[in-house]
C-alpha cells in the first residue's frame, strides 16, 4: 500500500476500509473453510503423508496446530449451519464469533444462536461455547460417560461415550502406542488400517490388565540374513513367530527396538543388534531434544518417536547426531514401507519426497500478485483531489 496515501486518508475512510478488508477476510476465510471441509471429507490429506487435515494445514499453510484444529473443526460444523456460514461470508460475524457460535449451534437452535451472536462479543460467545463444551459432547450426550451394548443378536459389541479431553488423551495414547507396535499381517504383508489396530489394541489393553501375573514381556528376537538386511529385500523371522517382510525388518532394526540376530547363509551369526547397540540413551536424548518431536512437516506428535537412521546402519550409516532424526510411528512406516524418502541433514534442511520422488514442500505459499490485486488493492479509496 501507498504509505503517503495512508498518512493522509481521512479517519473515516481508514475505518471504513478496515471494516471492508476485515469483511473481505471473512469471505475469503469462509471459502477456505469450505474447501478444508471438502478436502477433509475426501481425506485428501492422506496423499501428502499427513495424519489428519489439521496436520496437513500445519505443514502447508504454516499455521499452529491449535489454529489448524480450530479451522478444521469449525469447517466441519459450518457444513451443517447455513445461516451462520452466510453471516460469516457476509462479514457480519468475525472469525472469533463464528467459531464459538458454531460450537453451540445445531440444526434446531441455529437461528437463535445467530441472533444472539450478532449482538454478542467474541468473549461472551467463547464463554458460552466453553460452558457447552464442559457439559455435552458433539451429539448432545453428557461428557464423561461410557456405555456399551451388544448388537445384531449378540455378534457385535458396541462401545460409545465421551471423556474429558485430558482423560481421553491418556486412553488414546495407550491405544496408539499398542497399535504402533502392530506388525503386518503375515498372509499378505499388509498393515491393518489404523481403526482395526486400535480395536486390537483395546482388546490387548484389557487382556493385559486381566492377564496372569508375569509382567516381563518376552524379548522379540528376529532372525534375518545379513545380505537380505543390507538389500532391504529379504524377510525376517520372529523366533517362534510370523515371518516379517524385509522393509518391516529394516524399520524395526532402524530404531533398534528389537534384537536382530543377523545370520550368514550357513547359519553362523554375523552380529546381534541388541536394544542399546542401536542408539545409546545419551544420544537418543540429544536427538529428541534437538528434534522436539516427529520431523515430518506439520506432524504434531512429540512423544513415542522413533529414531530413524537417514542411512540405515545395515548400509554402513553411523549412529550419530547427523544421521538420526525423530519420526513418529506413522511417518517412520511411511519412509520404510510407504515409498517415501527422506533426504538432507537434520541440522540444515530435511526434505521428504513423495513415492514419485517429488519433494513435499511445506508452506505457506505466497499470495500470487493477480490474486492479491483482486482482493486488497481495490478496497482503499483512490487518491483524493490534490491540495
Ligand atoms: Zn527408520
Ligand atoms: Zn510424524
Amino acid at each position: 500500500m501507498d504509505a503517503s496515501l495512508l498518512a493522509t486518508t481521512a479517519a473515516g475512510d481508514l475505518a471504513d476500509t478496515m471494516t471492508q478488508l476485515h469483511g473481505a477476510g471473512c469471505a475469503v476465510h469462509k471459502a477456505l473453510l469450505e474447501i478444508i471441509a471438502a478436502f477433509d471429507e475426501r481425506r485428501l490429506w492422506q496423499a501428502d503423508g499427513a495424519t489428519s487435515v489439521a496436520a496437513w494445514l500445519v505443514a502447508r499453510l504454516g499455521v499452529s496446530y491449535g489454529t489448524a484444529t480450530a479451522w478444521s473443526e469449525t469447517a466441519a460444523r459450518l457444513t451443517n449451519l447455513p445461516a451462520l456460514s452466510a453471516a460469516y461470508e457476509e462479514g457480519r460475524l468475525s472469525w472469533d464469533q463464528v467459531r464459538a457460535a458454531a460450537e453451540v449451534a445445531d440444526a434446531g437452535n441455529e437461528a437463535a444462536v445467530l441472533a444472539q451472536a450478532l449482538g454478542a462479543s467474541a468473549a461472551q460467545l467463547e464463554r458460552a461455547a466453553r460452558r457447552h463444551r464442559e457439559r455435552v459432547g458433539p451429539s448432545g450426550e453428557a461428557i464423561h460417560s461410557v456405555r456399551w451394548w451388544y448388537e445384531r443378536r449378540g455378534v457385535q459389541w458396541r462401545l460409545n461415550g465421551y471423556l474429558p479431553a485430558e482423560q481421553g488423551a491418556v486412553v488414546a495414547r495407550a491405544l496408539e502406542t499398542i497399535a504402533d507396535e502392530a506388525s503386518r499381517r503375515p498372509e499378505n504383508g499388509m498393515y491393518d488400517p489404523a481403526p482395526v489396530r486400535y480395536a486390537d489394541a483395546l482388546v490387548e489393553l484389557a487382556e493385559s490388565r486381566l492377564a496372569a501375573t508375569d509382567p516381563a514381556p518376552p524379548t522379540v528376537v528376529v532372525h534375518v540374513a545379513a545380505d537380505a538386511l543390507a538389500a532391504g529385500a529379504g524377510p525376517g523371522e520372529i523366533e517362534d513367530g510370523p515371518v516379517l517382510a524385509g522393509p518391516v525388518v529394516r524399520r524395526l532394526a532402524c530404531d533398534a527396538r528389537l534384537e536382530a540376530v543377523v545370520e550368514r547363509p550357513d547359519g553362523s551369526t554375523v552380529g546381534i543388534n541388541r536394544a542399546g547397540r542401536g542408539v545409546p540413551p545419551w544420544l537418543a536424548r540429544r536427538v529428541r531434544h534437538r528434534d522436539q518431536g516427529c520431523r515430518f512437516p506439520g506432524c504434531e506428535r512429540t512423544r513415542w518417536v522413533y529414531l530413524h537412521h537417514l542411512v540405515h546402519w545395515a548400509d554402513g550409516g553411523p549412529t550419530n547426531l547427523d544421521n538420526l532424526v525423530s519420526l513418529c510411528g506413522h511417518h517412520h512406516r511411511l519412509i520404510h514401507e510407504g515409498g517415501w524418502t527422506l533426504a538432507g541433514h537434520p541440522d540444515r534442511r530435511l526434505t521428504f519426497l513423495r513415492p514419485g520422488g517429488t519433494p513435499f514442500r511445506p508452506g505457506p505459499d505466497p499470495l500470487r500478485p493477480e490474486v492479491r490485486a483482486r482482493l486488497v488493492d481495490p478496497v482503499l479509496p483512490g487518491p483524493g483531489p490534490p491540495g
